[in-house]
């Protein structure tokens, strides 16, 4: 159907979940396995966007700076970015109509995509999470201060990964993206958006590459929670607005 094609992952999302926010990796281990993803930081101090091989950490007040290449990682998904899928996205479109005209442009619903969105946006909401203190809450707790960020009118990249639901426990089931402003200065982990002129660029994968972390947290978490679903809502798409 298409070319083979690897995406990298760092540790789980369920044991971000569980409260493991210090990994082994580091940046510049993690840029070795692609150009382009997202993820967090150790002590979940900001989120990750990767885009032209380019780090940055996007903190709680919504700033963005080049990380450190030194700096690690607990959590993060990786790939060398290849547009093979591109096409118009019509004006005036929210997330999930967007996310629908996205679904109708991949070939198979049952393989991974890296997705980016590039151009203007005449809104975006984001949520940062912030650094937390030993010991680590579980991320159901540590989102709980955040801060939503409304960006208007904004030139930037939203990029990230479309992840099949079988995935769950993993990665982030669904669409998972984070924003960074063109200006490469203040961004987050995505809520929602409203597209006013941008393309979409899709990049389909067919292998997964995870790298389990070899730490003694790690070793004891538990990553089968029972409430699963309700912690993946609580912390990767819950909105204060309702839409
Ligand atoms: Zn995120």
């Amino acid at each position: 159907m298409f070319t083979r094609h690897t995406i990298f992952q760092n540790s789980l999302m369920t044991a971000l979940l569980d409260g493991i926010y210090d990994g082994e990796m580091t940046i510049s281990e993690l840029l070795g396995k692609g150009n382009f993803g997202l993820g967090t930081f150790d002590g979940l101090d900001g989120e990750m966007i990767i885009l032209d091989g380019t780090c940055y950490q996007l903190r709680g007040d919504g700033s963005a700076q080049i990380a450190d290449l030194d700096q690690r990682t607990p959590y993060a998904v990786a790939t060398n970015f290849v547009p093979r899928i591109t096409a118009d996205a019509p004006a005036g479109l929210r997330r999930d109509q967007l996310s629908a005209f996205i679904d109708k442009l991949e070939p198979s619903a049952n393989y991974m995509y890296a997705v980016r969105i590039l151009g203007t946006f005449k809104e975006v909401t984001t949520r940062t999470v912030v650094k937390q203190e030993k010991p680590y809450p579980p991320m159901s707790e540590a989102v709980g201060g955040d801060k939503e960020l409304h960006f208007k009118d904004v030139e930037g990249v939203i990029g990230g990964f479309r992840t099949p639901v079988y995935e769950k426990g993993i990665s982030v089931p669904g669409c998972h993206v984070h924003f960074i402003d063109a200006a490469r200065t203040s961004g987050g982990h995505v809520l929602d958006y409203v597209v006013d002129k941008a393309t979409v660029e899709l990049c389909p994968a067919s292998d997964l590459e995870l790298r389990l972390p070899l730490t003694q947290e790690f070793s004891r978490a538990n990553l089968s929670p029972e409430d699963l679903d309700s912690q993946l809502h609580t912390t990767e798409v819950k909105t204060k607005g309702d839409h």
